[in-house]
């Protein structure tokens, strides 16, 4: 069925006809009308976005309660500040980011104008997950729209609340003609993909970044991946274990673990571990109380495929906390799980977990925990905690990853002026703030020079005499 503005390829007969064709027909022709173009125009769009948020607001919560247990301060923190600080930032900042930024010039080209034009791109395409579905697909959004595109939305389609409410009312709030969201999974993806666009953004895992990035070489089409990984947690012998495993805890087990920058495994000496898991347990407790599956404030998992996953990964190591008992099928609940004894070459150590368990690996030294995280992928996120400013600064100098943090979880999203986006393995690009407004965006170089004057350019042209070859 065709809601206003929305293409939802499931509900057509898709055998030998393109789907998509008129949709991405109808918002590049919009596009090459200039409609997008002025300010007024894109700081009406993000008005619009800042509407939808305000006047959906309970529609939005019940919907993540409904996908994935999110308790109201789960979603105001990690959905809904997120997405209005970057929509009043855009509009704030909007004529200062668009403004063409002149640059320095040689003395050949001192009578030029030298400045670099923020372009819009064209007809961009936004793929999102599920985790944060909300975040996750307006802060792009709020980029796209800021730089004057023409966008086409994916939705994942495992959180199916907030997946209708994007399709049903969110376009209702910006202009049509400019804007599409397309419901679907792997398949409507794929036949997406064949198309040509001018960008795109792209969050979830490497595998299917891989996919993306493949079918978007074909059109030598620009991507931005927000990729995964198993982001590492250090934690030195120097370091008060309760304040740490409350910090652990807490950003482990925020949205049942379902955070791309959580901390997937801890890196701690075997002295630390003793310390460290009764300190995790009475966080855990504290947190959740003593039966944390009544407990409101913590999440379920997202599909029964997701759940299963995370039941075959409680048979690695040994638990310590949690773990099989405490899982429940038919609401999908695992309970907050901590394993010890894991090898490095168990399945949850190999893979990204991206759930509410949490593997404690032992090292010998600093030395050795920096060795074992640079032998593997460069992660998304990686954490280090200490009393030592020191070990904390040679963790940062002597690792990379796409963000650091020291002493605490992730809440660098929260920060506009800092960019979110991995490296090697968990991506490519950045954005949030002005950062995504220059993703969205084509930096043209250009150069302005005076019609007349042609006695000052004589001297390059040939015949190239002697005199001239000396100069
Ligand atoms: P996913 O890669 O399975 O799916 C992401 C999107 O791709 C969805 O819209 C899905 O419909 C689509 N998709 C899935 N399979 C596809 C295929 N074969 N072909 C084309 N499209 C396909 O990821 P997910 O399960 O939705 O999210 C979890 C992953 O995302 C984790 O790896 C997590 O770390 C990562 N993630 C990263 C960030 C970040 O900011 N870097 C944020 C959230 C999640």
């Amino acid at each position: 069925k065709e809601v206003k503005g929305v293409r939802n390829p499931g509900s057509e007969p898709t055998l030998g006809m393109d789907p998509y064709a008129d949709t991405l027909r109808r918002l590049r022709e919009a596009f090459s009308t200039g409609r997008t173009r002025p300010a007024e125009f894109r700081a009406a769009q993000l008005k619009g976005l800042r509407r939808f948020l305000q006047e959906n607001k309970q529609l939005l919560q019940e919907v993540l309660a409904q996908d994935l247990h999110k308790s109201v301060f789960d979603a105001d923190v990690s959905e809904f500040i997120i997405c209005q600080n970057e929509v009043d930032l855009a509009l704030q900042k909007l004529h200062t980011w668009m403004k063409e930024e002149y640059v320095a010039k040689s003395l050949v080209l001192s009578l030029d104008s030298a400045f670099i034009r923020k372009e819009r791109l064209g007809l961009v395409l936004i793929i999102a997950p599920w985790n944060y579905p909300v975040h996750l697909t307006l802060v792009p959004l709020v980029g796209a729209l800021a730089a004057g595109n023409c966008m086409v939305l994916k939705r994942s389609e495992l959180s199916k609340g907030t997946e209708k409410v994007l399709a049903e009312v969110l376009p209702r709030y910006l202009d049509q003609s400019c804007f599409a969201v397309v419901l679907g999974g792997p398949q409507e993806t794929g036949q997406l993909l064949e198309h040509k666009f001018d960008h795109i953004f792209f969050t979830g895992s490497p595998r299917v970044g891989r996919i993306v990035t493949a079918a978007a070489a074909k059109h030598l089409t620009p991507v931005t991946l927000e990729l995964g990984g198993k982001n590492p947690c250090y934690v030195d012998d120097d370091c008060d274990p309760q304040t740490v495993a409350n910090r652990v805890a807490f950003f482990r087990h925020f949205n049942s673990g379902q955070t791309c920058v959580a901390p997937d495994y801890v890196l701690c000496s075997p002295d630390t571990q003793e310390r460290l898991l009764p300190a995790l347990q009475s966080a855990i407790t504290r947190f959740y109380g003593d039966d944390p599956q009544s407990s409101p404030s913590l999440g379920r998992i997202i599909s029964d495929k997701h759940f299963q996953r995370f039941r075959g990964l409680l048979g690695c190591g040994r638990v310590a906390i949690g773990g099989q008992s405490t899982t429940d099928d038919s609401e999908r609940y695992i309970a907050p799980t901590v394993l010890v004894d894991v090898q490095e070459t168990e399945p949850v150590m190999q893979e990204e977990i991206f759930g509410p368990i949490l593997p404690i690996m032992n090292v010998r030294s600093l030395d050795e925990a920096i060795d074992f995280i640079n032998h593997g992928e460069k992660p998304l996120a990686l954490y280090a905690f200490s009393n030592s400013k020191q070990v904390v600064t040679q963790m940062l100098d002597r690792t990379s990853s796409g963000i650091f943090r020291g002493n605490q979880g992730f809440a660098h999203m929260s920060l506009p002026s800092l960019p979110l986006g991995g490296v090697g393995n968990s991506g490519m690009g950045r954005y949030h703030g002005k950062f995504s407004f220059d993703t969205f965006s084509h930096h043209r170089a250009s150069l302005l020079s005076p019609s007349g004057l042609e006695k000052l350019h004589e001297f390059r042209y040939p015949p190239y005499t002697n005199l001239r070859q000396q100069l």
